[in-house]
């Protein structure tokens, strides 16, 4: 049985404690290999490695730092298979989406190699008479990141290249349930110059989460994942007085008005709504079928969701790999059971789906539900499987406003033709994300991402400038060198004559 550790100081290490979870591949059902679980100890140990390391790295120009980003960036294109491999084998997802998930990390570390352009302050010269002001930012210390188990690679990517770019030196925890791209990517970084202790990853529960949360050396937590974690990495983190983005659950709408291109929006409904088993924060699980369209988008969305090709990951013919886990695929049926029990219509079942030589993977079909209503909890609440509801509404405003009632507001679309109802929607909608005849409307490296309402906790998005403002803190300078002259005391506040 392989045994992943942490990562710590430049080196793989078991930790002090014993404890172990298990980590299977989902294609077969097959527990493959089991991950060191962090104590609070190892952890702290951890922090101190990392404290250690910031004093020198902070004090790198950022161009040096750029370039360790440049080389991480050539070894990250160098290994994509092996990183995408790892990828199917813990979460499951198919290869090629599993590909473009770790593009989009890169992207970010493209978008850090830009860091001597992006940290640059601001100057002003003679704000006063002989008085000068710049602005600068400055890192931050040890930064930790929290990261769900659906993006083993691209999440943490969305904050560990911007924050060691900064000069912070970082502790990454993630999911625990698939661990080993973590691992590798430190292994990566080491190659490529990065100094030891600069980037660490500690594997852990709850446990070594709560250690973040109360160690004090550490300043901001970055944290992706389900609604009430979030909301309890937030509380706790400002609690005790540290930085936090925490960016939680969604439940996505997708409008489909009656003048759209219709097999466009059925295509990237198909996409949103089942690529990756609907593992995704920005899947679209609710398509919203304005005044007449409801029958046709039904019609044409059951055909392509029975004809969904569902296998292992490695398989170049599959388009939706199986769930992350057995509890997981428990989980998402009991929400297609709880559907047909609220009275919604299920036009697709995939409960019962087996597959030849892969009986024990975590696999389900496409599921398709019409007629759900509002008060339903399958369309309040997120299932995060490939289960689609289709919500029959009148008009566009009733559209907006069901969306605009909606908890979460992380991403959004709307399929139309007409330019003022595209408009209005992205001015009004209550949803940080927003697409426009784009099924999944998720902000390149150099933007930012985030949602609004429950879909995110704390006040700044990840990556793009969001990214590194919020690893670095500003500090603003006012100087005067006199010369001869020597200024009197003054009891009021100067100001300009
Ligand atoms: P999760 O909340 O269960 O776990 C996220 C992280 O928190 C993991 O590292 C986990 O070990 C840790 N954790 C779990 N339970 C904890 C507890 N009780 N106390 C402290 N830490 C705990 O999420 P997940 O199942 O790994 O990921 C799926 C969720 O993430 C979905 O809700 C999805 O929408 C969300 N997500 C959101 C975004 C976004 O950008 N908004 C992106 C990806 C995923």
């Amino acid at each position: 049985m392989k045994l992943i550790e942490h990562f710590v100081g430049g080196k793989k290490t078991p930790g002090k404690s014993d404890k172990k979870s298990k980590v299977f591949n989902p294609a077969t059902g097959e527990q493959e290999k089991e991950v060191k679980i962090a104590s609070k100890e190892d952890l702290d140990q951890a922090v101190m490695v990392a404290q250690k390391a910031f004093e020198e790295w902070s004090l790198k120009p950022a161009l040096v730092r750029a370039r360790v980003m440049f080389k991480f960036k050539e070894l990250i294109e160098k290994n994509s298979d092996e990183l995408t491999k790892l990828i199917v084998s813990e979460h499951g997802k198919v290869y090629e989406d599993a590909k473009g998930s770790l593009t989009r990390g890169l992207e970010v570390v493209e978008f850090a190699c830009g860091i001597p352009h992006l940290i640059k302050g601001e100057f002003s010269e003679n704000v006063g008479t002989s008085v000068d002001s710049w602005s600068i930012r400055q890192p931050l210390g040890v930064v930790a990141g929290i990261t769900p188990f659906n993006f083993p690679a691209m999440v943490p990517m969305w904050m560990f290249p911007i924050a060691i770019a900064c000069g912070n030196t970082f502790i990454l925890k993630p999911s625990e349930k698939d661990p080993s791209c973590a691992i590798k990517l430190a292994e990566l970084l080491k190659e490529a110059g990065l100094p030891d202790g600069v980037f660490n990853v500690v594997n852990g529960d709850k446990e070594a989460v709560d250690a973040i949360l109360t160690n004090k050396d550490i300043k901001a937590v970055s944290f992706v994942g389900s609604t009430p974690i979030a909301k309890y990495i937030y509380e706790n983190s400002a609690k005790n007085e540290k930085r936090v983005q925490a960016l939680g659950g969604a439940k996505n709408h997708l409008v489909v008005m009656p003048d759209c291109d219709l097999e466009s929006a059925v295509n990237g409904l198909m996409g949103a709504a089942y690529g990756s088993a609907g593992e995704r924060c920005m899947a679209q699980s609710v398509a919203v079928a304005v005044g007449d369209i409801g029958d046709e988008l039904v019609s044409r969305l059951s055909k392509k969701a029975e004809a969904l090709k569902v296998g292992p990951g490695m398989d170049k013919s599959s388009e939706m790999g199986p769930l992350v886990t057995k509890e997981h695929l428990e989980k998402v049926k009991g929400y297609v059971d709880l559907g047909v029990n609220e009275g919604a219509k299920l036009i697709v079942d995939g409960r019962n789906l087996k597959l030849q030589g892969y009986e024990n993977g975590f696999y389900i079909g496409g599921c398709l539900f019409d007629h759900v209503k509002k008060e339903m909890r399958i369309y309040n609440e997120e299932i995060f499987g490939p289960v689609l509801s289709v919500v029959r509404v009148k008009n566009f405003e009733e559209a907006a406003k069901l969306i605009n009632d909606h908890e979460y507001g992380n991403g959004v679309s709307i399929y139309t033709r007409d330019g003022d109802a595209g408009r209005t929607f992205a001015s009004k909608i209550q949803v940080g994300m927003v697409g426009i005849n784009v099924p999944i409307p998720v902000p390149m490296a150099f933007h930012s991402f985030g949602g609004w309402k429950r879909s995110l906790f704390g006040d700044s998005g990840m990556h793009g400038m969001e990214g590194i403002k919020f690893y670095t803190k500003l500090k603003t300078v006012t100087s005067r060198w006199p010369s001869g002259v020597r200024s009197n005391a003054e009891f009021v506040m100067p100001t300009m004559k």
